[in-house]
């Protein structure tokens, strides 16, 4: 499969491993929006969060949670944000989860498109109605 990913995972593709099990990888990402910007993937290949395999979930946030606990002790960094893109926004398609530590006073942003903001009364009756 024509997948960096599961190149990465088969060593034919090189990366800064920080952490690895049976199920999982977890390496430094290739251009980090901070330092110790951290990827984890599962070695199985799954698209998105909407094709994994609930168990291989499960252990990715057993992995995310000791990772972070690695980058904390080693990086002193003040937090960790995580995030997962899906279809849109995804530019590889083999489900990974970024896992971004923060350093007080440095930059880091999610901009958003405020007039594009609709009534939350109006998205709420849409997703449950
Ligand atoms: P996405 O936008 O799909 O959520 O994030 C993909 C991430 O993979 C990006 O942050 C990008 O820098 C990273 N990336 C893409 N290709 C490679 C690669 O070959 N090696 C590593 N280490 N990271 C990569
Ligand atoms: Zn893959």
């Amino acid at each position: 499969m024509d997948c960096i990913f599961c190149k990465i995972i088969q060593g034919e593709i090189p990366s800064y491993t920080i952490y690895e099990d049976d199920s999982v990888k977890a390496f430094l990402d290739i251009q980090p929006l901070t330092n110790g910007h951290t990827l984890i993937i599962p070695k199985q290949h799954f698209e998105n969060l909407y094709d994994m395999d609930m168990e291989i979930l499960k252990h990715i946030e057993l992995a995310s949670q000791k990772i972070g606990k690695l980058l904390k002790e080693k990086l002193n960094c003040q937090g960790i944000t995580r995030l997962q893109n899906n279809e849109y926004g995804q530019e590889v398609k083999h489900y990974h989860m970024h896992l971004i530590p923060r350093y007080e006073n440095e930059l880091f942003e999610l901009k958003t498109d405020k007039n594009k903001i609709t009534e939350t009364q109006e998205i709420f009756d849409k997703i449950v109605k």
